[in-house]
């Protein structure tokens, strides 16, 4: 059986990123960059002040202190967005503002707080060094810089250095639609009646939340029930629409498993099925063309947990990512565990920050597969090594983080 990284390391072989497309920058939140992004402005695009108060010549104002203060004649006032309309020469100072443009001649600005200001005069306590209280322009980057990498995830941040860089569009990564689909004659849709023996559909939504977290586009096809033709169909219809498709459900050996059959009838050529993982173990894989297939398990947390190991990866590929596999981070245990399992565990596990600033894990609640309130809770997946029976107390496991760890 594979382990996780092999059966991961076959997927990312098997898919590649798809086209790029222009995007305007102020809409490129959570894109994907295909091409670095390189500056066309300086930033900042002026010298402008940092404080409130008055660009002077630090050479005027060397010797100002409280006893012996410089006065200097205020020739200019700079609001922020207005031009300078000339240069200050010796013993001249501007009003300025923050955000005002340093006039020529200026190389320092005094804050308003170590003057006194008269009417057409200003009287400055305290020296101030060569560029103090001054953005250079260009200080942050210069037209040609790199702002950001190609396979960088435009964030908050990213946006505004973009829009300060002067760039209008970027080129980003098309977003991968991936369609959805769960299989399983006990399957209802919310809102539906449920008769004795029936479940409500609760992967659809949570693998398409899963996909949208990753930034491409979730297509829901609903639910199909245990049947190979009707499986067959919407698979080979999802791979027509779709970059991918995710299914949850039919995979494993029982009498009415037939995702992989239809897999197959639909054109999709296998590439492994079974994962050495708990939960998980039953997942397939394929590709038909550049469109790829992910099988996943029906159980709420094995459908999960191989989405975040082995589905989320591929679509970073696809998106062009730099970074694709899950973060491990080192997680002491909290309390003892007792995995029991031959295949290598992934348990729902809520971690938070100890006193000792280190991340301390504790169980999210039971580890079965159909458990979705542990699932719910979990901000990490805390990793145990196959074949450990137990784990005491403040062993140290690895963990993939699902959600920003809770504050000490
Ligand atoms: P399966 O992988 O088809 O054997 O399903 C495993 C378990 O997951 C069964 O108990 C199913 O009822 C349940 N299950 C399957 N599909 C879904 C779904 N879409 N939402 C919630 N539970 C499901
Ligand atoms: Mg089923």
């Amino acid at each position: 059986m594979l382990s996780p990284e092999e059966a991961r390391g076959r997927v990312l072989e098997a898919v590649s990123a798809v086209v790029e497309e222009g995007c305007a920058v102020v809409e490129a939140a959570g894109r994907v960059l295909a091409r670095p992004a390189v500056a066309v402005e300086a930033g900042p695009p002026y010298d402008a002040s940092e404080m409130d108060g008055f660009a002077v010549r630090a050479a005027d104002v060397e010797a100002a202190s409280e006893a012996a203060p410089v006065e200097l004649r205020v020739v200019l006032d700079l609001p922020a967005g207005r031009a300078p309309s000339a240069a200050i020469g010796a013993g001249q100072a501007a009003r300025i503002m923050t955000g005002g443009n340093v006039p020529q001649g200026a190389d320092a600005i005094v804050p308003r707080e170590r003057a006194r200001e008269g009417r057409e005069r200003v009287t400055v306590l305290a020296p101030a060094s060569p560029g103090a209280h001054i953005r250079r322009r260009g200080e942050d980057f210069g037209p040609g810089d790199a702002l950001l990498p190609a396979g960088a995830v435009v964030g908050p941040g990213g946006l505004a250095l973009l829009i300060s860089g002067g760039l209008e569009r970027v080129a980003v990564r098309r977003r991968p639609v991936v369609a959805v689909l769960s299989t399983g004659d006990e399957v209802r849709y919310p809102g539906e009646p449920l008769a004795p023996g029936q479940i409500r559909n609760s992967n659809n939504a949570m693998i398409s939340a899963l996909i949208a977290r990753e930034g491409a586009t979730p297509l829901d096809l609903g639910i199909v029930g245990d049947d190979r033709r009707a499986i067959e169909a919407k698979v080979a219809e999802a791979l027509e629409a779709a970059d991918a498709v995710v299914t949850t459900g039919g995979v494993s050996v029982g009498d009415h498993d037939f995702t992989k059959e239809a897999f197959a009838a639909a054109g999709v050529q296998l590439g492994f099925w079974k994962v050495a993982m708990k939960p998980g173990k039953p997942f397939a894989f394929g590709v038909r063309g550049s469109r790829a297939a992910f099988g996943l398990p029906g159980n709420p947390a094995s459908a999960f947990v191989t989405f975040v190991l082995l589905v989320a990866p591929a679509l970073r590929k696809m998106l062009g990512r730099g970074d694709v596999a899950p973060a491990e981070v080192p997680v002491v245990l909290d309390e003892p565990v007792r995995p029991d399992s031959e295949r290598r565990a992934y348990l729902r596990a809520r971690v938070r920050f100890g006193d000792d600033g280190r991340l301390r894990a504790r169980l999210a609640g039971s580890q079965r597969a159909g458990a979705i309130g542990p699932l719910a809770r979990a901000n990490a997946l805390a990793i145990v090594p196959p074949g450990r029976q137990a784990l005491a107390a403040g062993e140290v496991v690895k963990a993939h983080l699902l959600e920003p760890p809770e504050a000490a």
